[in-house]
C-alpha cells in the first residue's frame, strides 16, 4: 500500500478558478518527496486535498489506502500530519508538552500511553528537555521543530511540509534536516528551497498549471531547469 495515491485529482474553486487539471501521482511508504513549482502552480489546492480541507470533486486522493471522504476524515486527519508554514498557527498552548499531548489526547490516550507519545515526539525532534516551557520563549527554529513533533504524535502516514526551510538560520537549517532524514516516515514536502529539496529529497514532482510536470530524481529535474 503506497502512502498516498492521487489519481485525475481535479479541483475548481467557487469563483471557477481551475486550480488543478488532473493530478496523478503515488508516493511509496518511507519515501521523502519534494513539491517544488512557481507560485500559482496549485501547490496550497493539492496539499489542501490531502488532509480533506478539500475534498476530491473530480479523481481520488488515497492515503495509507483509506480515500479522503467527508466519512472518512476523522482517520484522514490522523494519517495526514501537516506541518503549516508558520509554527505560530500550530502552537497554543501554555507548554510544549500540552501542545505535542493535544492531538493524542484528544485521540483518546492518557496517562502512560499518553506519556510515552509525546516523549517520543519531543525526542525525534530533539526537544524533550524544552518540554516544560511555554512555545513563545522558544527560537523560531524550535519552535518549527516543536509543530513537527505535534504532527508525529499523531504517528501519522505521510508528514506534509509547508516550506519547512523558512526563516530558518544556517545552524536551524541544518538541524531540521537531520532530523527529517533521520524519520521513518513518509515526507511529502512543498518548497521553493531547491539546495534542501536536493539535500533531502531523492525525488521531486514539479507542480506547473495544476498538473505535474515532472517527476523524478531530484537530482536530474535541477539539472534540467
Ligand atoms: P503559497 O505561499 O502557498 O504559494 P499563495 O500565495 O498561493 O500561497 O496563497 C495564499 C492564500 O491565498 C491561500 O490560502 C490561497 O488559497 C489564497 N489565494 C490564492 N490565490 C487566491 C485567489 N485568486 N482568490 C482567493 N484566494 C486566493
Ligand atoms: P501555489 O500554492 O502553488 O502557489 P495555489 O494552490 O495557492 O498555488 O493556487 C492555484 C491557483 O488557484 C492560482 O491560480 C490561485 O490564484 C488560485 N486560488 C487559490 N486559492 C483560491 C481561492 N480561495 N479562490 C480562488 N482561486 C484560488
Amino acid at each position: 500500500v503506497n502512502s498516498l495515491e492521487v489519481s485525475r485529482l481535479a479541483y475548481a474553486y467557487p469563483d471557477g478558478t481551475q486550480a488543478l487539471f488532473g493530478v496523478d501521482l503515488a508516493i511509496g511508504r518511507g519515501e521523502r518527496v519534494a513539491l517544488l513549482g512557481p507560485n500559482g502552480a496549485g501547490k496550497t489546492t493539492l496539499v489542501m486535498h490531502l488532509n480533506g480541507i478539500l475534498t476530491p470533486g473530480h479523481g481520488s486522493v488515497t492515503v495509507g489506502g483509506v480515500p479522503v471522504r467527508k466519512d472518512t476524515l476523522k482517520d484522514i486527519r490522523q494519517r495526514v500530519g501537516l506541518v503549516f508554514q508558520d509554527p505560530d498557527d500550530q502552537l497554543f498552548m501554555p507548554t510544549v508538552r500540552d501542545d505535542v499531548a493535544f492531538g493524542p489526547a484528544n485521540a483518546g490516550l492518557r496517562g502512560a500511553e499518553l506519556d510515552r507519545v509525546v516523549t517520543g515526539a519531543l525526542a525525534r525532534v530533539g526537544m524533550l528537555d524544552f518540554a516544560g516551557r511555554p512555545p513563545h520563549h522558544l527560537s523560531f527554529g524550535q519552535r518549527r521543530r516543536v509543530a513537527v513533533a505535534t504532527v508525529l504524535a499523531m504517528e501519522p502516514e505521510i508528514l506534509v511540509l509547508d516550506e519547512p526551510s523558512s526563516n530558518l538560520d544556517p545552524a536551524a537549517r541544518r538541524e531540521l534536516a537531520e532530523i527529517l532524514r533521520s524519520l521513518d516516515v513518509t515526507v511529502l514536502m512543498v518548497t521553493h528551497d531547491l539546495p534542501y529539496a536536493l539535500e533531502l529529497c531523492e525525488r521531486s514532482l514539479i507542480l506547473s498549471g495544476g498538473v505535474i510536470a515532472a517527476d523524478g530524481p531530484t537530482r536530474e529535474l535541477l539539472a534540467d531547469e
